[in-house]
């Protein structure tokens, strides 16, 4: 981190991880908050329930309808989305607060939230989470196997939009391994954009 350039200051290391569904990006996070390197890791509001194991405050703070609507009201969120029947958003304040502190700063979200930084913050870094291959994310996303076969049929043409999605990004890092994709996210993070 010593290393950071001058052509992307401190104060805007602001990285985005985004990708299709299914592609490993919660299992990249939680990985990279497990080695607890020198990045903030943004924690999401989101209006789903929790799964077994989430905690309030670590994986997201889960809100209401009532509190998401405020927060929106307010202005309180970088960027927000609708994802399989729930709102998910970004707050702004922690993330403001890092990056003026020159603190690396990590958003994992989907796609939709990804264009609104991309429209609201000019040198924030995109980088686009890909699986191994088109076969792999077809496992990925039927592997679950308690969906009908529409569900996962139409979880298959959601992907192959999102896929196309990487023509938008900064830069493509391939799921291989996820110490590989850490590894190579970190130094993203801290090198010059290209
Ligand atoms: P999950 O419910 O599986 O945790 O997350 C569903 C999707 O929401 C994932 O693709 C995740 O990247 C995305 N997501 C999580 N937090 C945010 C956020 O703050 N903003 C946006 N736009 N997407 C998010």
């Amino acid at each position: 981190a010593q290393t950071a350039d001058q052509s992307r200051p401190a104060e805007k290391r602001l990285t985005v991880l985004s990708g299709p569904s299914g592609v490993g990006k919660s299992t990249v996070v939680a990985h990279l908050r497990q080695v607890n390197p020198d990045v903030w890791l943004s924690v999401s509001v989101t209006t789903r329930k929790p799964r077994p194991g989430e905690r309030d405050g670590v994986q997201y703070y889960f809100v209401t309808d009532e509190e998401f609507d405020r927060l929106v009201a307010e202005n309180q969120l970088l960027e927000w989305a609708q994802f399989a029947g729930n709102r998910y958003g970004t707050p702004r304040g922690p993330v403001e607060e890092r990056l003026a502190r020159g603190v690396p700063v990590l958003l994992e979200i989907e796609l939709q939230g990804a264009r609104q930084v991309r429209d609201s913050m000019d040198d924030a870094l995109h980088v686009f989470l890909a699986p191994p291959s088109w076969e792999e994310l077809v496992r990925r996303l039927t592997g679950r196997g308690t969906e009908s076969d529409e569900v996962v049929q139409r979880r298959l043409e959601v992907a192959k939009v999102e896929l196309a999605a990487e023509k938008e990004f900064d830069t493509t890092l391939v799921n291989t391994s996820v110490q590989e994709v850490c590894d190579e996210l970190l130094a993203l993070m801290t090198a010059p954009k290209v």
